[in-house]
Parts: structure tokens; C-alpha cells; sequence
């Protein structure tokens, strides 16, 4: 044989062997699907008397804004797929065009759209405004702090978005992205994910995602930091972009082959959400969901893994119930009750440390001595690593005073 056919035949076999762990992957995302699907089987009714639970994904982009592919077309029949009740558009903003004018805004297939941007200050931090206005388009001339003052005397919402390259902390901010998908995404090793991709993505495209997620410390340290000092609401982002991806052949008019989009608005809809609490008399509308988000009256429930509708974090004093993002008297006897609908590791923390761990539990009760700043994260060890260290559930806090 000659020599080059001996090389070619040795690549060919070392290029097969590189492909069986991506191949055993695919196994383990089969039996990961497989745990999945037990869970929402097996999944506990959790009836609340008081609350209506409202799912959707916060921090949006479509072509209107730049940096994005996505159609509304997409963007809605993804929202649909989910059942989403609400979608908060964040559309990059432009000097020359109002960008929250122009992107969806109210009810489309029953969905709730509110026009929101992404705005950066000339301190060079990142917003996201709920909702959106022309003058945001302007906010690169001004500070953090006249931005915020701006936004608030017209009864706007300011969430940080890339905290990791926040500055201005001790500003007047409502609230911060600590878990963003793309910036997860962003992280993943890109050989692993091509090949994870190829053999996995069709058949388990949210788990190949998820596989990769990564609990969020810095940014809960930070939200820590700063809910210790004063109220803030803690959110997921998704920053849908639907752009991330690749195709192997395609021609200049858009045909592809093999074109796997990791970021399409119906995967990443289903992956992490934002669960908002409202009054059971309370309507759902625009005014209601921006005020719940300002309150912290809201979850980040990593659907993909199971359902978290039916999560709920609540405390008793006695004398008054309140619920997370809300502020409580420290008295003889307060007590934080969680509920989750699946069988879980709960853990309380206080003021960031640890105070409360209970494995194998639907609902626990923990009686607070001292006031502080208390959340819970919720995990599901069952369904092995990563999950064992990434929450099901990360919950906005309740300030006992
Ligand atoms: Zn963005």
C-alpha cells in the first residue's frame, strides 16, 4: 500500500475514534430526555389560591435592531410553540429611528409583547428599558446616573444587562440580568458543541444547550451584594439574537445544508424562563407585568429541565403573608415556606451564605431568627451532572426587617 493511502486510512480511523464521546453524548442526552419526560409525568400539582403563574422570556432581539437574523414571523410561532404568556423585546437602539416603535408590541396569537431596547450610557453600561422610547437612542451622551434619573421620572424600568462589565453600582437601578443565555452560549467550548451539535442537536436541540449551562456565581454575588443595601429583581435574559450557528454547504441565496441554528427563538424559549406572579383578580397587562418585574414578584425557572410553574416562596409572620420581593417584620414567628412541583434540593441563603439545605422535599419551612435578605435556589441531583450544581429554580428574595 502506498504511503499516503496508510495516512489517509490512520486519519480516517483517529477522525471515527474522536467521534465516540460525542456519540456516547448522544446516549446520555436520550436517557437525560428519558428522566426528563419521567419528571413530567410524575410532575406535583402545587394549587395557589392566590397567584396566577405567567411565563416568558425577557431580553429579545429580531433583525430590527441589528446583530440579529430573527424574523417576527420566528420570533412569534417560537413564543407560540412555548406558550409564552409574555416576550420582552429589547431591540438595539439606532440614532436615526426609534427601534421600540418599529418591533412588536401588544397582544400577537394571544402572546403579550412589550417594546423594550438595549441601551448603553456613556459610563458604557448596559441597559435593558422597559419599555422602549425615542430618546433611548440618545442615552450613549449621557451618564449612568442622568440616564437612570431620566428613565425613572417617566416611570421606566432599568435592568442591567452584562453585569460582568457593569460599573456604576451604587446607581438607582431595578434590577439585574444575572443568567444570560448567549452569554452562557458565549462560553461553550466550540469544538465540543460542533460535534455535540452534529450528532445531538435534531433530536435534543434545548439539552444540547443545557448541557453547557453553568450556575451563574458572580453575577448571584453581586445581586447578593446589592439586595443587602436595597430592593432589586433579579431576571434571566435570553438575548434571543437567533444568529448563533452554522451551516457546512449553502449558496449565496440563503439555501443551507446542514444548518443548525443554536439560537432559534423556539429553543431557547423553551430552555429558561421568567415566572411572574400576579393577583388571581389582577389582569394581565402590560402595567401589571412591568410592576411584578419592578417587584420582584417573578422566578427564573430553567423549564428545559421540567416545568416550573407551581414554584412558589413565601413567608409568614403571623400577622401578614408576603411573597418574594417583598419586605416582612421580623417577628417571633416568621417563617419562609418554598413549594416546588417536583422532588428537589432546596437551599436557603442569607445574605449570600448558605443558611438552609434539605434534600428529597416538595415544600419545606424555615423559621427566620434574624432579619436579612433571603432567596432560594432549587436543584434536581436526579438528573446528574451538570444539574447537581446548575439551579432548577433561582428565586428573587424576601427581606425580613
Ligand atoms: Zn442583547
Amino acid at each position: 500500500m502506498k504511503l499516503w493511502k496508510k495516512i489517509a486510512i490512520v486519519i480516517f480511523a483517529l477522525l471515527l475514534l474522536a467521534q465516540i464521546p460525542f456519540i456516547y453524548n448522544r446516549y446520555q442526552f436520550g436517557q437525560l430526555a428519558g428522566k426528563i419526560s419521567t419528571l413530567e409525568n410524575q410532575k406535583i400539582k402545587t394549587e395557589n389560591q392566590i397567584y396566577n403563574d405567567y411565563k416568558g422570556s425577557i431580553h429579545v432581539h429580531t433583525a430590527i435592531g441589528g446583530h440579529s437574523t430573527g424574523s417576527f414571523d420566528e420570533l412569534i410561532f417560537g413564543a407560540t410553540i412555548n406558550a409564552l404568556d409574555f416576550v420582552v423585546m429589547t431591540e438595539h437602539t439606532s440614532e436615526f429611528f426609534d427601534s421600540s416603535e418599529l418591533t412588536l408590541r401588544g397582544s400577537h396569537q394571544g402572546i403579550l409583547f412589550v417594546n423594550g431596547q438595549e441601551v448603553e450610557t456613556a459610563s458604557r453600561d448596559r441597559f435593558l428599558l422597559l419599555n422602549g422610547s425615542a430618546e433611548a437612542g440618545k442615552a450613549n451622551k449621557i451618564s449612568t446616573p442622568e440616564f437612570l434619573q431620566q428613565i425613572h421620572a417617566d416611570n421606566k424600568l432599568a435592568f442591567i444587562t452584562y453585569p460582568e462589565k457593569y460599573q456604576t453600582w451604587d446607581a438607582d437601578f431595578d434590577g439585574i440580568e444575572v443568567f444570560s443565555l448567549h452569554t452562557n452560549a458565549k462560553n461553550m467550548n466550540l469544538y465540543f458543541v460542533l460535534f455535540d451539535a452534529l450528532w445531538s442537536y435534531y433530536s435534543y436541540p434545548e439539552l444540547v444547550l443545557a448541557k453547557y449551562f453553568q450556575r451563574p456565581g458572580e453575577n448571584l454575588q453581586k445581586f447578593d451584594e446589592v439586595a443587602n443595601q436595597k430592593k432589586s429583581t433579579l431576571f434571566a435574559g435570553t438575548d434571543a439574537h437567533s444568529n448563533i450557528g452554522f451551516h457546512l454547504f449553502g449558496d449565496d441565496a440563503g439555501n443551507k445544508i446542514i444548518n443548525i441554528k443554536l439560537d432559534a427563538y423556539k429553543t431557547i424559549f423553551h430552555t429558561v424562563r421568567n415566572h411572574v406572579l400576579l393577583e388571581k383578580d389582577q389582569e394581565f397587562n402590560q402595567e401589571n407585568l412591568l410592576d411584578a418585574l419592578k417587584n420582584g414578584h417573578c422566578f427564573v425557572g430553567f423549564d428545559v429541565l421540567s416545568e416550573t410553574e407551581g414554584f412558589f416562596f413565601a413567608a409568614d409572620n403571623g400577622a401578614e403573608r408576603k411573597i418574594m420581593g417583598d419586605e416582612i417584620a421580623l417577628t417571633e414567628n416568621v417563617i419562609l415556606r418554598v413549594v416546588t412541583p417536583q422532588i428537589a434540593r432546596i437551599v436557603i441563603f442569607k445574605n449570600g451564605e448558605k443558611v438552609f439545605e434539605e434534600t428529597n422535599k416538595t415544600e419545606i419551612n424555615f423559621h427566620v431568627k434574624e432579619k436579612g435578605t433571603y432567596r432560594t435556589e432549587v436543584y434536581i441531583d436526579s438528573l446528574g451532572s451538570p444539574f447537581d450544581k446548575m439551579p432548577w429554580i433561582i428565586s428573587n428574595p424576601i427581606y425580613v426587617k
